[in-house]
């Protein structure tokens, strides 16, 4: 049984080429985020698809600003600390989100017995590809360049390995003006935050780690540095 996600088998013909969504990221270069979020929604409107992983709402607090209804979804891998359960709960109170939970099959893998690579890939890639694929013709994750070196260049507007638009919206902000932003606006922040976790995953495969090297606690002993989801 092959539990690892196929997407070259899912992709779909895409509308923009490599050179079109180069050259819009460079556009975007040094804009605000809102002005990002504004465009992709005129773009594609219902078929933006917006993934949070609820270590904060701060892009579903300036998407939902722009549209309310926004398809969010959150991959519940069935591995997330309560406190982001519960962070999800705070969110669906104050923004009453258009939020669609994304699960695993149940015949998915688990960490203990297939590893790490195959368990991210039938619990988090594999639910959000068959989302988007079914629902979306691109998609906004919070991706941020200074979340590690490997993200380092991440563009603002890119295509994923399905050939959908992938937005950025946050990727060349700075942690410093992530945090002034979160302040001035109370943006809703996962409580681990504040117990030295400045990267949160699921709890198999996340520990404290230090804040000028958010990621170094995901996977943390190992060569894994990403999920798959931002490919
Ligand atoms: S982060 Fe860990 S527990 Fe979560 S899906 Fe990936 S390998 Fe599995």
């Amino acid at each position: 049984m092959t539990l690892l996600a196929t997407p070259v088998a899912l992709r779909t013909a895409p509308r923009w080429s490599p050179s079109d969504a180069a050259a819009m990221s460079a556009e975007f270069e040094g804009c605000h985020p809102g002005e990002v979020i504004t465009w992709a929604t005129e773009e594609f409107g219902s078929r933006l698809c917006l993934s949070a992983s609820f270590a904060d709402t701060l892009l579903i607090d300036l998407a939902v600003a722009v549209n309310p209804d926004i398809d969010v979804v959150f991959i519940d891998t069935g591995f997330h600390f309560a406190e982001t359960l519960a962070t999800v709960r705070r969110a669906m109170a104050r923004y009453s989100l258009n939020l669609t939970v994304l699960r695993p099959a149940a015949t998915a893998a688990d960490i203990w017995n297939h590893g790490a690579d195959t368990c991210c890939g039938s619990r988090k890639v594999a639910p959000l590809e068959r989302h988007l694929v079914a629902n979306a013709d691109a998609w906004m994750s919070g991706l941020r360049r200074d979340d590690s070196p490997q993200r380092a260049n991440a563009p603002i507007v890119d295509l994923d390995l399905r050939g959908l638009v992938k937005v950025n919206p946050l990727a060349g902000w700075s942690t410093e003006a992530i945090e002034r932003h979160i302040t001035d606006h109370d943006v809703l922040v996962n409580p681990l935050s504040f117990e030295g976790y400045p990267s949160i995953g699921c709890w198999p495969c996340t520990q404290p780690a230090d804040p000028n090297d958010p990621r170094s606690g995901r996977w943390a002993g190992s060569d894994k540095s990403e999920c798959g989801l931002h490919q």
